[in-house]
């Protein structure tokens, strides 16, 4: 049986190095939104795995050997049955998310997703696109919040293209809406109008969209510093209006110590590169969410070293790095698998209610990173770091994972 614990739970993603493994509240607000975050903590859980394409199944891989050398050491078992999504998909079953996968990933305790697409698919129809396999995803999921932690890494500082003192200390979550807005709005296509091809989406919120993803933005910012800055384009768009009235209306009512403000998304994007420490939870729609947290990623360094985690009102949740299927470096392990062993981390805390287990899992990747391991995407010339490949880091880290000091609370 399923636990359901209030978007509360969702709190502070970030107060350890990369994602952190908060301790689980238990619903203590009158808050509508409820979200599925665990089961109940057991000895084996069930995980649905989709490698998907490019890198996918070379971070999928060393994800493997991580999460066995951890259930290893702490005596859990993940049986953990992989499926197919996006390109791999479309050349399987001629389909980007197919009805088996879907029923899969539902059946399942959580699902840990690497990364889909790819040239090869590009010119196909919009149908039979790897990314429509993960709009399709989400959507058929639920799955319409999904949080991004862009926070400093210590070790990796030098790897910002901004300034040291730019960056350092930067912690910031993004709150993004998933399932809305002008890449799921209708009508939408492309047709033929006074002799010319127009093509044209909707970008549409309902009041209860943006009522749900605020109050998950509340409790987030609630249990970080207590700012939560709502992204919109209100000067222009009608809809941003209506953002902006519903998100206002919800945070003043329903969290009254969260200060609240509200920013164009075009002084955002500056304001993210001019000063980001300005930021602890930021909220937004989805497409000024898709391009800032991109944004906020390139603030820490690398895409190659951040998790995500997507999730709904009920049933498993997804957790996936936020990078694409790199097809530039696919098959030659170049991959940072780190960000999808963080995505596991993060999978532990808030699908599995294992938040101890997922410090381990942070610990180890912080060792493999101060014991000075770099991929080519976080490496820097004269850093005095060893290069590595996707598969020697996920045999460090899963190797670290059996050796280093073990939180307490799950000592055996
Ligand atoms: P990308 O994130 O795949 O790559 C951008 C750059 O970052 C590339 O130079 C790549 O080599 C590098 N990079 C990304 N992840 C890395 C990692 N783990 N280790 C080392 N380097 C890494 O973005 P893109 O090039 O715009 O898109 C490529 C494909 O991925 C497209 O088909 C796009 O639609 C798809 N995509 C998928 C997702 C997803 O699966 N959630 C997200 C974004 C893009």
């Amino acid at each position: 049986m399923k636990l359901t614990l209030t978007a509360a739970a969702l709190l502070c993603v970030a107060t350890n190095a990369f994602t952190t493994s908060p301790s689980f509240h238990r619903p203590t607000s009158t808050s509508k939104t409820s979200l599925n975050m665990a089961v109940p903590k057991a000895d084996s859980y069930s995980i649905t795995l989709l490698p998907g394409d490019g890198i996918g199944p070379e971070i999928t891989e060393a994800t493997k050997e991580v999460l066995n050398s951890l259930c290893d050491r702490c005596g859990f078992t993940l049986e953990m049955k992989e499926a197919l999504i996006g390109g791999s998909a479309i050349d399987e079953v001629n389909d980007p998310f197919p009805d088996e996968t879907l029923k899969q990933c539902l059946e399942s305790d959580s699902v840990l997703l690497a990364c889909i697409g790819g040239y090869k698919w590009d010119s196909n129809p919009r149908e039979l696109r790897p990314e429509t396999g993960l709009l399709k995803m989400r959507k058929s999921m639920g799955l319409f919040a999904n949080l991004r932690p862009a926070k400093t890494i210590p070790q990796l500082l030098e790897a910002s293209t901004l300034k040291r003192e730019v960056v350092e200390g930067v912690d910031v979550m993004v709150v993004r809406e998933l399932t809305g807005d002008v890449y799921f709005g209708t009508p939408k296509g492309i047709e033929e109008k006074d002799g010319q091809r127009i093509g044209y989406n909707n970008m549409i919120y309902s009041e209860g969209e943006i009522d749900r993803i605020a109050r998950v933005a509340g409790d987030v910012a609630s249990k970080r510093s207590g700012k939560l800055c709502s992204v919109d384009k209100a000067n222009v768009l009608d809809v941003s209006q209506l953002w902006r009235e519903v998100t206002t209306d919800v945070i003043t009512k329903e969290f009254p110590d969260v200060e609240l403000s509200h920013m164009y998304v075009d002084n955002a994007a500056m304001q993210l590169i001019r000063w980001p420490k300005q930021f602890d939870t930021m909220v937004t729609g989805n497409i000024f969410g898709d391009i800032l947290s991109d944004e906020a990623s390139m603030l820490v360094g690398s895409l190659g070293m951040l998790p995500s985690a997507s999730i709904g009102e009920s049933g498993p949740g997804v957790f996936e790095p936020i990078h694409g299927s790199a097809p530039d470096i696919a098959g030659e392990d170049k991959a940072n698998p780190l960000a999808m062993i963080l995505s596991a981390a993060m999978m532990l805390t808030y699908d599995l209610e294992r938040p101890e287990e997922a410090k381990l899992l942070e610990a180890a990747v912080e060792a493999a990173l101060d014991q000075g391991l770099r991929t080519a995407d976080i490496k820097q010339e004269g850093d005095g770091c060893q290069l590595v490949g996707c598969k020697e880091m996920g045999k460090v880290v899963a190797d670290l994972v059996s050796k280093i000091d073990m939180p307490e609370a799950i000592a055996v």
